[in-house]
């Protein structure tokens, strides 16, 4: 038994034993804790019975531990809090998250590593991910987790010269009640999650929980493409950089079209970072340098950086070159927002799309249209997505699958369409694949079996 034993005899009831608890629950008893478990599903119950801990419904009776830590999914605070989580209050116990207990356990082994928490409606993955990448590339320690990758008490414990960057969705954020992060990060906000938090004004609070309980000597980088984030200068403490992707910000890093740059002037050619194109990357890139510095990384270091960032997969991810045409993966695009952000990437497209719709369907992609030659349709929407194409005369077919699909898409793009074909649905994956990242493995594979040869980015 290790003799680093922070919550020695803390009794924790761990509820929600998916990616983030059943890590959590072994690392606390690891730990000294003595753990419970609980999942409404079947599946976590077994999961934790396998692996060895005793199973105790909360919402059965009065809470009777000391404390809960609920996973991120399962909602704490009203319109529909979990009972769990209502014992857990009617007994005056915390409800905390895994980040909490890895923020505690680290300063309690006497380890000043720094946590970086980075937030906002879209971009979390990209900018935590290059962060990371920036990190390392300059030869410093980082773990890299949260949202994205291992959840946080999967991660290893760092010691003092070490960053933990965190991706924090607002459902973790929600819950923290005594992290403050060394760097701060809130990127954009927009109406998501709604159902969840209630309100806007709910949502945006959570969201600026990323900024509580920091010190003066800590880093607060805020985005300032949108009223709600530039709204959100208020509540902080820390000292603030204001990024943008689109204009000047005094004081702040921004991008001016491809060129990233502060008041001492150019940072980077955004041209040379093949994995961040378009303006929502530029505020990604704006985002992550401004923490770098924060964290006392140089303006070569990040250049150098920025550019040789692979990027991640399904996120625009170019999977491979035939007969001059590339392949784009743009999976993550599961609504018409993400996939405007593609299409407005490239200048002409051979377009695959569909699956499960989202409300409005793709009317908001209008303006794009010009740029797709041909849009190839596939999943349980595709009639109503031919229908709104067929409306503004765009030329199109119905494949049904994407099997069926690329072929067709690389034919049209072979015959001088387009040099790209883009798969980036503005749907739902479940119609046909167990979620985004397995239609972008298939689309994948499926490119790589044509004979393509694998690319970089796109
Ligand atoms: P998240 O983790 O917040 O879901 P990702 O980094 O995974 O975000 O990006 C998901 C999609 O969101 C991308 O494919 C892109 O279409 C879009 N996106 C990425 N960054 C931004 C940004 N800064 N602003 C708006 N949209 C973005």
């Amino acid at each position: 038994m290790s003799d680093f034993r922070p919550f020695a005899g803390e009794r924790i009831a761990v509820v929600g034993l998916g990616k983030a608890g059943l890590p959590a629950a072994v690392r606390l008893a690891e730990w000294g804790a003595e753990v419970t478990c609980w999942d409404d599903r079947e599946e976590g119950r077994l999961a934790a019975e396998r692996a060895g801990f005793a199973l105790r419904d909360p919402s059965a009776g009065p809470f009777t531990q000391d404390a809960l830590l609920l996973s991120p999914g399962i909602p704490h605070l009203l319109p529909r809090p979990h009972p769990a989580a209502v014992r857990a209050r009617e007994a005056g116990r915390p409800i905390l998250c895994d980040v909490e207990y890895l923020f505690l356990a680290v300063r309690a082994a006497g380890s000043a590593a720094r946590f970086v928490g980075i937030t906002g409606t879209n971009g979390k993955s990209t900018t935590t991910a290059l962060l990371h990448h920036l990190l390392l590339r300059a030869g410093r320690v980082s773990e890299v987790g949260g949202n994205l990758g291992p959840a946080a008490l999967g991660l290893n414990m760092l010691g003092s010269e070490g960053t933990y960057t965190l991706e924090m969705s607002s459902y973790s954020l929600e819950r923290i009640a005594t992290v403050g992060f060394n760097v701060g990060v809130m990127l954009n906000l927009s109406p998501d999650h709604l159902d969840r938090h209630g309100s806007m004004a709910g949502y945006a609070a959570a969201k600026a929980n990323v900024f509580a309980r920091q010190g003066r000597d800590d880093v607060a980088v805020l985005g300032q493409d949108d009223e709600l984030s530039t709204a959100m200068a208020g509540s902080v403490t820390a000292r603030l950089v204001p990024i943008s992707g689109l204009h000047a910000v005094p004081g702040g890093i921004w991008a001016e079209g491809s060129s990233l740059r502060d008041a001492a002037g150019e940072i980077a050619d955004l041209r040379e970072a093949p994995a961040l194109p378009g303006s929502h990357n530029a505020q990604n890139a704006a985002a992550a340098a401004a923490a770098a510095f924060a964290l006392g990384l140089d303006r070569g270091g990040i250049a150098a950086g920025l550019a040789s960032f692979p990027g991640l997969p399904h996120r625009q991810e170019r999977v491979g070159t035939l007969r001059g045409v590339s392949f784009v993966n743009d999976s993550k695009a599961t609504n018409a927002d993400s996939a405007a952000r593609a299409l407005a990437s490239y200048d002409r497209v051979v377009w695959i799309a569909g699956g499960m719709a989202k409300e409005g369907g793709i009317e908001s992609l209008a303006p794009l249209f010009p740029r797709i030659a041909r849009a190839i349709l596939i999943g349980r929407d595709a009639p109503a997505l031919a229908a709104t194409l067929a409306a503004h005369g765009v030329a199109h077919e119905v494949a049904g699958t994407l099997d069926a699909a690329l072929p067709r898409a690389a034919d049209a793009a072979f015959g001088g369409a387009a040099p790209i074909v883009l798969l980036s649905p503005a749907c739902a994956s479940f119609d046909q694949f167990s979620g985004f990242d397995a239609r972008g493995d298939r689309f994948r594979a499926l490119v790589q079996a044509m004979g393509a040869t694998a690319t970089g980015r796109a």
